[in-house]
């Protein structure tokens, strides 16, 4: 908590470090445990997460921190850490917990929870309008559709890109999300 200095600057270097019970919001680990369905309020902090991910060795991103987070319900600290984005969802802090816990799925739940306060970055909004025009998040190109051709393959491969009346049904899923509507919406925003 700040303790109200008039300058930005000042506020964040003077910030309080301290936890205090009035920072640890409840609903935040309830929310996170119901979106991941995995009980973060078991973990120990043994830190084999951690010593599993291989983000840890290359960044500041701590898995077991989020986790820890997570179960004192530190909901600012935990969404609007740009490290939130440098997990590459690749299970080995899941298949390792000594406690059955997918602290993946806590990441996957808080980054739910960020894009919902309008925090994400700018290729996952990206990849929505393509996928939303598309059907692909990697879409079909000239260059590959020639080589497609030279290997003796249909120019278009056997998914939207060939069949488009399949489109609207994935639009009308994502429409009722509003995910087009709101990745456009920060995206016109800019940063
Ligand atoms: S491995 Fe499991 S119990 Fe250990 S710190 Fe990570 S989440 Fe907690
Ligand atoms: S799933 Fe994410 S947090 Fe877990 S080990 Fe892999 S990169 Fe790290």
């Amino acid at each position: 908590m700040a303790k109200g200095y008039n300058d930005p600057a000042m506020e964040e270097k003077f910030q309080d470090r301290y936890f205090h019970s009035e920072d640890s919001n409840p609903e935040f680990t309830k929310k996170v445990e119901e979106i991941s369905r995995t009980i973060a309020h078991m973990c120990y902090q043994c830190g084999t997460c951690t010593g599993s991910c291989p983000s840890a060795p290359r960044s500041s991103y701590r898995i077991r921190r989020f986790v820890r987070r997570a179960v004192m319900g530190l909901e600012n600290e935990s969404l609007t850490d740009p490290d939130l984005w440098l997990c590459t969802t690749c299970y080995s802090c899941t298949d390792r917990c000594p406690r059955d816990i997918a602290p993946t799925d806590i990441i996957m739940a808080m980054r739910n929870l960020a894009f919902q306060r309008d925090i994400i970055p700018r290729n996952f909004l990206k990849t929505i309008q393509l996928i939303y025009t598309t059907g692909h998040g990697v879409p079909n190109n000239d260059v590959n559709r020639a080589a497609r051709v030279k290997l003796g393959l249909e120019a278009e491969p056997e998914t939207t890109h060939k069949y488009p009346e399949y489109l609207p049904g994935i639009q009308k899923i994502m429409d009722h999300y509003k995910m087009k509507e709101n990745a456009d919406r920060i995206l016109s925003e800019g940063e």
